[in-house]
């Protein structure tokens, strides 16, 4: 056996194991080794029965002395009394036959589970049962999934333990002990099969820190790339930007001018502009962007925008046919949508430089999209793109400038690490005249009043958006769907009109229902997050979200940004099924703030330790087993052993790096753009 080898080469790994664990994204023995137990119980002593304490976990060595079934209530009952040298105890289960013929009476067995007491008698419901192989310690407890247990992923970690030894190194020697890094078979062994806590401690600071050394490796080569060649385009200086403004109907705030005059300095210099402006939802990026690429226009460039969705690619469209075209500026849409006539008539008017401005899904990242004179390069709502997407873009230019804008605001440390390419901007003031979004928590038993509040506002002119978490009705989770609420809305409203928009449409089908409510023919829309990012429709003014118990703070926070955008005085509705605490609070955040930053720094808060950070919120390849917000100071390390190794080898092309290399590629995915 080797690691690269399937998993079905194992014993007892046939096509429905292999299907479980190709749930867990685990198809080799080496991806088997990569799956890190969640936790540990140690099981390092046998307790005697005699010092049982109650409501402790513990490990107990005893003999079956008397086994019998019994019913309780609906339920099979299997209780055994079990007896070691310094008393008794009973381990009772339920329904549980396998249970039942595995064990024998007069056998001994090691029991580890909660101590609990029954009319003064000590019990053990449910414990983890075998037979004594000697095996002390910590004993790891994996994640799972259906179809395969935790006995059985043990079983299967321990029949590849002979193999830890030929995992290559990721760093050469002296590396390692500079950075007191154990090597790679102990570090295996030692997450896997601790031996005690401090060798497991050591181990995990490897895998971490092999993690983010990765990670940091990789994201430090994306901007030398950036940066080599960085010698910009140069706008000239004499081309202004105050007619652009001037027509506008509305005044900048600060923050936008601010913004625009960092913008303009950075393209007229010589230097190549990578720029990230970060601003709460509404808080008028778009304006930001349009000054640019109409300083690029003006200039003789062409200028691109990518944007997350269809629908928001289609709504900047319009806006920029209206707000450019009164400059005679030509801009044009691309997105995937499309007919093949009207793609190529498209990307013809792009290659030949006809159209100044290109807004588009990520169809403007295909490879026949070629530009005369690509100046500029903006990504709309950047989190939802991946590193490479950005990449590829910039690609299509000589050194274009880039533009990157995003809502989600970031803790400091991330955005150092994320977007330490870029200087950043911030626009840290709403456009006037906004109001505070009236938020309240209901409870799922007030929703005829949340109705009936909402009937009132589209009397009064309003627009209605309800959200909610699925498309259709499903088994497994029990949550409303949007097609259910649709149903019901219809007949409630059965004056207006509603209508239903989801992802699994059509794209025309979902384009003319947009341009519908935004005309104002649509009062009350249903539905899925598709509306999460960017929509913009200033008369909307109710956002109802079903099941807000289950989207996170940041969700919820861009969901609501898409009322409030007008002069209506807006309303939002968390209608709360069940009562988890975390909800709860989340809840409670939502009603008391409305600015984003506050939020995520709560969001970051609220989240329970250990609990992975969102990286591809970030358009970052999930994590595996650190945590950027709990490892800021193994990740510091980190990143100055990746400054050192891309010091020595700035291509990491080396022999010496190959493994690096190579995972570097796995952990930012097949088609990753580090051109390393
Ligand atoms: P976001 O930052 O969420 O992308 P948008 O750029 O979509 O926000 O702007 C939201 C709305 O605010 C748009 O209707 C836009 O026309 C308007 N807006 C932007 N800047 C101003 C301003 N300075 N004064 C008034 N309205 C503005
Ligand atoms: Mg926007």
């Amino acid at each position: 056996m080797k690691p690269s080898d399937s998993v079905t080469s194992l014993k007892g790994v046939g096509p429905k194991k292999a299907e479980a664990l190709a749930r867990l994204k685990i198809f080799t023995l080496e991806d088997l080794m990569m799956l890190f137990p969640r936790s540990y119980e140690d099981r390092s002593v046998v307790v005697n029965i005699a010092d049982l304490a109650i409501d402790q976990k513990c490990l107990i060595k005893g003999r079956v002395t008397r086994k019998y079934a019994n019913r309780y209530g609906r339920k099979q009952r299997l209780v055994l009394k079990v007896a070691d040298a310094t008393g008794g105890i009973e381990v009772v289960f339920f329904n549980a036959v396998y249970v039942s013929q595995s064990i024998r009476e007069g056998d001994e067995y090691l029991f580890y589970g909660k101590v609990t007491e029954n009319r003064g008698r000590l019990q053990m419901i449910h414990p983890e049962t075998e037979k004594d192989d000697g095996r002390r310690g910590l004993v790891p407890v994996y994640p799972l999934t259906k179809g395969i247990t935790q006995n059985e992923m043990r079983k299967l970690q321990t029949m590849i333990s002979g193999l830890y030894s030929q995992i290559e190194e990721m760093l050469p020697e002296d590396m390692l002990e500079t950075n007191r890094l154990c090597p790679m078979k102990y570090a295996l062994e030692n997450i896997h099969f601790p031996t005690c806590k401090q060798m497991l401690q050591e181990a995990r600071y490897r895998f971490i820190y092999d993690e983010l050394l990765v990670l940091q490796t990789g994201l430090f080569a994306v901007r030398c790339n950036m940066k080599n060649k960085e010698k910009g385009i140069g706008l000239n200086r004499n081309i202004r930007v105050d007619e652009y403004v001037e027509s506008l109907g509305y005044q900048l705030t600060g923050a936008q001018q601010r913004c625009i005059d960092e913008i303009i300095s950075d393209m007229e210099s010589s230097q190549v502009m990578n720029r990230l402006v970060q601003g709460d939802v509404g808080s008028g990026k778009t304006v930001v962007a349009e000054v640019a690429m109409y300083k690029t226009a003006m200039c003789g460039y062409q200028a691109v925008m990518m944007a997350p969705t269809e629908i928001l690619a289609k709504q900047h469209y319009e806006g920029f046919v209206e707000s450019f075209g009164k400059h005679s500026i030509k801009v044009g849409l691309l997105t995937g949508s499309m007919g093949a006539a009207e793609r190529r008539r498209t990307i013809e008017g792009v290659t030949d430089g006809e159209i100044q401005i290109l807004v588009g899904t990520h169809a403007v990242i295909q490879e026949d999209v070629v530009f005369e004179n690509l100046g500029l390069v903006v990504t709309d709502e950047q989190h939802r793109f991946g590193v490479n997407q950005r990449i590829a873009l910039k690609e299509k230019g000589n050194n274009p400038n880039v533009l990157v804008m995003t809502a989600t605001p970031i803790p400091r440390t991330l955005a150092v690490i994320l977007y330490g390419d870029l200087d950043v901007s911030v626009i840290d003031e709403l456009p006037p005249g906004r109001q505070q979004i009236d938020t309240k928590c209901m409870d799922e038993r007030e929703r005829i009043a949340v109705y009936d509040f909402a009937e009132e506002q589209i009397r009064n002119g309003g627009q209605v958006y309800v959200v909610a978490p699925l498309i259709e009705e499903s088994e497994v989770v029990d949550a409303r769907s949007a097609e259910e609420i649709y149903e019901e809305l219809r007949e409630r409203f059965d004056n207006y009109n509603v209508t239903l928009l989801h992802g699994g449409m059509k794209q025309v089908e979902k384009d003319r229902i947009m341009n519908e409510f935004a005309d104002g023919d649509i009062d009350v829309l249903v539905a899925t997050v598709v509306i999460e990012v960017g929509i913009n429709v200033p008369n909307a003014n109710v956002m109802i979200i079903e099941n807000a118990e289950r989207f996170g703070l940041a969700q919820l926070h861009q969901l609501r940004g898409r009322v409030g955008r007008g002069s209506r005085k807006s309303y939002c509705r968390l209608i709360m099924c069940g009562n988890s605490e975390i909800a709860r609070r989340r809840g409670h955040i939502m009603e008391e703030s409305t600015d984003g930053f506050f939020i995520a720094e709560e969001d970051l808060k609220l989240r329970g330790p250990g609990e992975i950070f969102g990286t591809r919120q970030h358009g970052l390849p999930d994590l595996n087993i650190s945590d950027l917000a709990r490892h800021i100071r193994i990740l510091n390390h980190a990143k100055e052993c990746a400054a050192d190794i891309l010091k020595e080898d700035p291509e990491i092309e080396t022999l010496k790096y190959s493994v690096l290399r190579r995972r570097i590629t796995k952990f930012f995915g097949e088609d990753c753009m580090l051109n390393l």
